[in-house]
């Protein structure tokens, strides 16, 4: 039997689930009701439109290997035996302490035990509970956060290429300018640090790193780490560290917290459960500012953050190893694909399409959709991440549908270069 995984595209936010309700497209159609611009889904790439497409396309003869979204917790392999969080959130129910209204930024005991696994384990700068503020989702601290620096009238925020789309959409909704800085394929995907001095100006309110990175895949050493620091220290402006992936690494590399040059520049982190305890659906995040120089002013969870899991850690940083490793072989046998440096921590990489060795294959949308459709393969084309011509592979599967997709995507690639030679030789 054909393996299978069934993954839910990503649910949206409620504000675009809303919108969507409401008739769907551009503001002005059908429904009377008028609702902001940046949730107009015209003539722009969402992550759930394009894997909502993908999904339609797909063929029938193949179960479907779902590496397009970035959600472990489908394969058992990845979860945790026993029911270790169902119980400490099951405790704290049962136990009425937690009926009132919580204090807009949290619970103190779940602040607490923040700081505590995350931050100080790796960084000589204490972070205190109240500059820990617990959030709905990773995606509520961006929304967070973007709110508080990027409101200021003109101010623009320094994005990563390719990132994280939900930085953008937080950006759009308060008004600020995202700007793109370009994470470099052949150094490593370390990120472009000219580039962002020369698009930096007066109104640049914050950059964000996203360290261990999604879509790349890579894990920054502590000198790029610090050059980083430094550049944000050059231009006065705070580092937004998105360590969502914090401790997901493997191999030879090793997670150094950005907060951990926190003296150099203030760093305001954001963590979740969601990636690295596999419970993406709790939507539980936080953002936690160090800033040991106090150079801005500041404007169930302690039993889970607690706990001892390092077993638990472990496997799935062991799984995750196996499966990267895999993706990374073969992908680089195929000769129309070319990834240059293995993933080393998250659970994703990207890798470039040679599309002129494709027969009828202009670009990165093309490649996903014909993919699905032939081999029930689903990837994400890089162009909904601002990367044209890539794709993203997330490799939180077991090994063997890796290896599965693998074999189709391999199988696929060889079909389409060999109608695309034999055009050549008929000319
Ligand atoms: C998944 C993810 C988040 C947070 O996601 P939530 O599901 O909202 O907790 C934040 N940043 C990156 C880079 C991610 O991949």
């Amino acid at each position: 039997m054909a393996p299978t995984a069934q993954v839910p595209p990503p649910s949206p936010t409620p504000a675009i689930a809303a919108h969507e309700r409401l008739g769907g497209c551009a503001c002005a159609c059908k429904a009377a009701v008028r609702c902001h611009p940046a949730l107009s889904s015209e003539g722009k790439a969402s992550i759930r439109g394009v894997v909502g497409e993908l999904l339609a396309a797909a063929g029938k003869d193949k179960g479907l290997v779902s590496l397009g979204v970035g959600d472990a917790s489908a394969h058992a392999c990845f979860r945790r035996g026993g029911e270790f969080a169902a119980d400490a959130v099951a405790c704290a129910a049962r136990s009425g302490d937690l009926d009132c209204y919580a204090p807009s930024y949290g619970f103190p005991a779940a602040r607490r035990s923040v700081p505590f696994v995350y931050l100080s384990a790796g960084t000589h700068h204490r972070v205190r509970e109240s500059d820990v503020f617990m959030t709905v989702g990773g995606t509520g601290a961006i929304t967070a956060i973007t709110t508080v620096l990027g409101g200021a009238p003109g101010a623009n925020i320094l994005l990563p290429r390719p990132g994280f789309a939900p930085y953008e959409v937080a950006c759009e909704l308060v008004g600020a300018e995202p700007r793109f800085y370009d994470l470099l394929p052949r150094q490593g995907w370390e990120a472009d640090l000219a580039g962002v001095r020369a698009m930096a100006d007066g109104a640049t309110a914050a950059i964000v790193v996203i360290n261990p990175n999604n879509p790349c895949g890579v894990v920054y050493s502590t000198q790029h780490l610090l050059q980083i620091a430094e550049t944000a220290k050059e231009l006065g402006i705070p580092v937004i560290a998105d360590e969502v992936y914090a401790h997901m690494v493997f191999g030879a590399s090793k997670f150094v917290p950005m907060a951990s040059y926190a003296h150099i520049a203030p760093v305001i982190t954001i963590g979740a459960i969601s990636k690295r305890f596999m419970l993406p659906g709790w939507r539980l995040g936080w953002l936690a500012f160090c800033d040991p120089n106090g150079t801005i002013k500041h404007a169930a969870v302690p039993k889970i953050l607690l706990d001892e899991h390092d077993e638990f850690h472990q496997n799935v940083v062991n799984l995750l190893e196996s499966a990267a490793d895999a993706l990374y072989g073969r992908v680089n046998q195929i000769e129309a694909l070319q990834c240059y440096s293995k993933p080393h921590g998250s659970m994703f990489m990207m890798v470039e399409i040679n599309t002129s060795l494709l027969f009828g294959i202009a670009d990165d949308m093309d490649f996903a959709r014909e993919l699905i459709k032939e081999e029930s393969v689903l990837i994400l084309p890089g162009s909904v991440l601002g990367f044209k011509n890539w794709v993203r592979i997330f490799f939180g599967a077991p090994v063997h549908l890796i290896l599965e997709a693998c074999d189709r995507i391999e199988s696929f690639c060889q079909r389409r270069a060999g109608q695309a030679k034999l055009l050549k030789k008929n000319f």
